[in-house]
């Protein structure tokens, strides 16, 4: 079976089974503060287990992208060692929502794996929770029951909370769990060592492919388990693992999933691909190195077509960590020492061509940010490879003695891998990976401390320490009322303490809300909660969290449990309106003028203006800017009414031809916005206005480049526009007024600037000529003093440019000369001492040392070289003193 009709053999099963196939959810996670990208098929699932919003199938079953790069699920250290653990991989799952349980959870498990796959049962294994007397939970002996239908008891293992109890993250769903082991080893080894033994043991041969998750608890922050409204099954199978089983290989690249990558960077090495390559031998790091690239472009290529691009810090950071990764095997190992990296988003794409089509609807804009983060990278990749190596080599102690005389390992010291982050942009976990194939450990406590010394920030300032929620009103899922109305009576259905920086706030869930809570770029309503006492709590901020809609407040009030009625501010919220319909003409009229290559990148609404990121190769020129202008408010002028479609299903949305964004969790059912048919429909949950005239007027006010590839547009409506341009035009008016109300503005402004140059050029030219004047004059007034010609004098000249040409001058004229000038620049006073050469030598005259005393008459200070030096100063009436005390160094 190819890898293609194993995954539609998984999906065919289950939909066999009465499940609906659902789509992947983006691989990049937006609303969820605990996890950055998805690590299991159920986190798109998170808020129905939890039950906080309703499941629109009772099962469901689907491939999902995920990546295991950060957080409790990291297998980043693994990948291309092993050949089993990747960073991105497809996880088949199916899920019941409160429906079936373990029965029928296992018995398909072992239908699809023996009868629909065919795998032998001889090498399968499976598993069940033991129990953990310390978090209170039994013995899953149900499990162990179900599963001795169908399989021979000594392949029925016990597990502990490490293997067999499942958790999404810190906090979260969790459950116990039962695993499908697979054991590929030949005959012979298997009839020497029972797979029994092997099981969850790291054998890279004795792999785990399933695991059926039985999810019954929510674990809190504290650490407590809190039983689930319903009870549900999760399964998740590695799509790459099972792949290898079916075809029978022993590694997962050995597979159709990643042969055509392989050998495509084989190919282009020059390197044959070496798959039983062992640690020690020759081609064993060129192995590692393509099954890293291989690997690796998978999880960078996907998170960038979500909307992650790469960047300083965050989920940004994560992937450019990822990227760096693989630049550095691509160059040292396998001598690419130009950007190649990029070159396999397009076979990646096309490979996952009708499974996740994301990726190749966007391949170009793909490519080009890797490619850009590859050049960028390598221009310091070289220098810091050789920085690493010259520091191991030279200078780096491998060994020491304690002081009870024991030989020691040393850490590679902290300091040298932070000049490495600090200055060659390397990952931490790059100079660690670095390091480790040398033998050695960083010091990471100094790497630490010289990190944390960097962060000017307090550590603390940033900690924010969420408390668990305290419910009031049990199984409520809270509505929103805000595309009908800005008034809502509701009760409190929830609320918590957060405390940020040292400042202690509050969390609010609401049963209704009017509050619209920061997504798709439009920010969170404010506006007040008012309760029946007349307490008046103000809403500062509103977010989502799953499903939830939460209300940001800096106080309580006494009597939580009241009704309330929920206000949003009306201002605010009329001008996000305009501001978010504007854009949705934007990005249209963007598509007639620029093509429709251009795609929404990254977007802000506030109330004060709009922000619109989106990909395109090139700077908007002032032209195409001007002709968007003019199609948004040729738009606003049609007042085109408002449509809005609360609930389409998605499949009819795409059909007709919405514009959908990369990187956004679509449910079943959409919310279509049309400002007209055949111009503006996109897919959106955010507020708008009720007919276009609304936005009054719309004007851009820049345009950037934000990334490779990305350009931004700013843009400002309604009476922030007018504002605008009104201020705009007063500007002109005062220009005119002080130009005497020229017929040609811009011309009456270049002759002044042509003019004024001019001007500047015959004054330059006129202060030479009396510097020039003066020199004749000063020549005249040398004084011998011992073998010395002496001048000290104060001249009327404007700047330190003429000064300078006139001492010139007199050298050349006056031998033996002793000069020090005196000058007034405008209240700024200066010296300036020359000393013929041959005096310094003769006389161990020092010009620098001479204006360093004499500056001091002058409140200032000074210095040059022995023949000439200058000094600046804040008091202009010592001057004349600072001329007498020139004659006391040779007097
Ligand atoms: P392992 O112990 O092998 O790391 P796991 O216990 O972390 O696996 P689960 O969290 O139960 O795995 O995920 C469900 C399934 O997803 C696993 O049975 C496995 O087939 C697959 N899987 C997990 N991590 C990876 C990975 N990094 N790369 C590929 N497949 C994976
Ligand atoms: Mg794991």
């Amino acid at each position: 079976m190819t890898a293609t009709e194993i995954r539609q053999a998984f999906l065919d099963f289950f939909v066999s089974k009465g499940h609906t196939i659902v789509p992947s959810a983006p691989i990049v996670i937006k609303n969820d503060p605990t996890l950055m990208f998805t690590n299991a098929g159920m986190n798109q699932f998170k808020d129905i287990f939890l039950g906080e919003a309703p499941a629109k199938a009772p099962r469901v079953a689907d491939t999902q992208r995920c990546l295991r790069v950060s957080g409790k699920h990291n297998d980043l250290e693994e990948v291309g060692i092993d050949t089993y653990h990747h960073t991105m991989f497809e996880m088949l799952g199916n899920w019941s929502f409160g429906d079936y349980f373990k029965k029928e959870a296992i018995a398909w498990s072992w239908e699809l794996l023996t009868e629909v796959y065919k795998l032998p049962k001889d090498r399968l294994y499976v598993t069940y929770f033991e129990g953990d007397e310390k978090e209170g939970l039994e013995k899953d002996t149900e499990t162990y029951d179900l599963w001795k239908q169908y399989v021979d008891e000594a392949h029925i293992l016990p597990g502990n909370k490490k293997d067999n109890f499942w958790e999404m993250g810190e906090t979260g769903p969790c459950g116990p769990c039962s695993e499908v082991h697979f054991d590929s080893r030949p005959d012979n080894e298997r009839a020497e060592v029972s797979g029994a033994t092997l099981v969850n043991a790291d054998h890279d041969q004795v792999i785990e492919i399933w695991n059926d998750v039985f999810m019954q608890f929510n674990r809190l922050k504290g650490g407590a388990l809190q039983p689930l409204p319903a009870k549900h099954v999760d399964t998740g199978m590695g799509f790459e693992r099972l792949v290898r089983v079916l075809q029978g290989k022993s590694s997962n690249y050995d597979t159709d999933v990643f042969q055509p990558m392989i050998q495509f960077i084989a190919e282009k090495s020059g390197k044959t691909y070496n798959s039983a390559a062992k640690p020690g031998d020759a081609d064993w790091s060129s192995a590692v190195a393509m099954r890293v690239l291989a690997d690796h472009i998978r999880a960078i290529s996907f998170a960038i077509a979500d909307g992650q691009l790469p960047a300083s810090n965050k989920a940004g950071y994560v992937i450019r960590r990822i990227l760096r990764r693989a630049v550095r095997y691509s160059y040292q190992t396998l001598g690419f020492k130009e950007p190649f990296f990029n070159q396999l988003v397009p076979l990646l794409a096309e490979q996952f061509k009708g499974v996740f089509d994301n990726l190749y609807s966007q391949k170009d804009f793909v490519q080009k940010v890797i490619l850009e983060e590859e050049v960028s990278f390598l221009r310091t990749l070289e220098q810091g490879i050789k920085y690493f190596d010259d520091y191991y080599e030279k200078t780096f102690v491998r060994t020491g003695k304690t002081s009870d005389g024991n030989e020691i390992q040393l850490l590679f010291p902290g300091e040298m891998a932070f000049k490495l982050y600090d200055t060659y942009g390397f990952p931490i976990d790059l100079t660690q990976l670095m390091a480790r194939e040398r033998d050695t450990l960083i010091n990471m406590e100094t790497f630490e401390a010289a990190l944390q010394e960097q962060k000017s920030r307090s550590r603390a300032a940033s900690i924010i320490d969420t408390q668990d929620w305290v419910v009031l009103k049990d199984d409520e899922t809270s509505t929103f009322t805000g595309y009908d109305e800005t008034e809502t009576i509701a009760h409190v259905v929830k609320y918590r303490k957060v405390t940020a920086k040292g400042k202690e706030q509050y969390q609010i869930v609401l049963d209704k809300t009017p509050f619209y809570a920061e997504s798709g770029g439009q920010v969170g309503d404010k506006g007040e909660l008012v309760f029946p006492d007349g307490t008046i709590i103000l809403v500062t901020d509103t977010k989502k969290e799953n499903g939830l809609t939460v209300h940001f407040v800096d106080n309580l009030p006494e009597d939580i449990e009241d009704a309330l009625t929920a206000i949003v501010d009306p201002a605010l919220r009329s001008q996000t309106n305009s501001n978010h319909s504007a854009t949705h003409l934007l990005h249209a009229a963007m598509k007639q003028v620029l093509g429709s290559h251009v795609n929404q990148k990254g977007s802000l609404v506030n109330s004060d203006y709009l922000r619109f990121d989106f990909s395109h190769f090139a700077k908007v020129t002032d032209e195409e800017l001007a002709q968007i202008e003019a199609i948004v408010n040729q738009k606003v002028r049609q007042n085109i009414p408002l449509k809005e479609e609360r609930s389409v299903l998605y499949a009819e949305a795409i059909t007709s031809g919405v514009t959908a964004l990369f990187g956004e969790k679509y449910g079943e059912y959409v919310r279509v916005i049309t400002f007209e048919e055949e111009f503006s429909k996109e897919l959106c949950g955010g507020t708008h206005v009720q007919a276009t005239g609304q936005i009054g007027y719309f004007k851009i006010i820049s345009e950037s480049a934000v990334a490779a590839g990305v350009r931004r547009i700013e843009a400002i409506t309604g009476v922030a526009a007018e504002v605008y341009i009104t201020n705009q035009s007063n500007l002109v008016n005062q220009l005119k007024d002080l130009l005497k109300n020229p017929k040609d503005l811009p011309k009456s402004v270049e002759s002044l600037l042509e003019e004024n140059s001019k001007l500047k050029k015959e004054i330059e030219k006129s202060i030479l000529e009396k510097s020039s004047g003066l020199k004749n004059e000063l020549a005249q007034k040398a004084e011998a003093i011992g073998g010395l010609n002496f001048i000290a004098q104060k001249v009327a000249l404007p700047n330190a440019e003429a000064v300078k040409n006139l001492a010139y001058q007199l050298k050349d004229i006056v031998p033996n000369l002793y000069l020090v000038l005196a000058a007034d620049f405008d209240g700024k006073p200066s010296l300036t001492v020359m000393i013929a050469e041959n005096l310094v030598k003769e006389k161990g005259l020092h010009a620098g040392n001479i204006i360093k005393e004499l500056a001091k008459e002058i409140k200032g200070g000074g210095g040059g070289q022995p023949f000439f030096a200058t000094a600046g100063g804040s008091d202009a009436s010592g001057l004349d003193n600072a001329l007498v005390k020139a004659k006391s160094f040779i007097a």
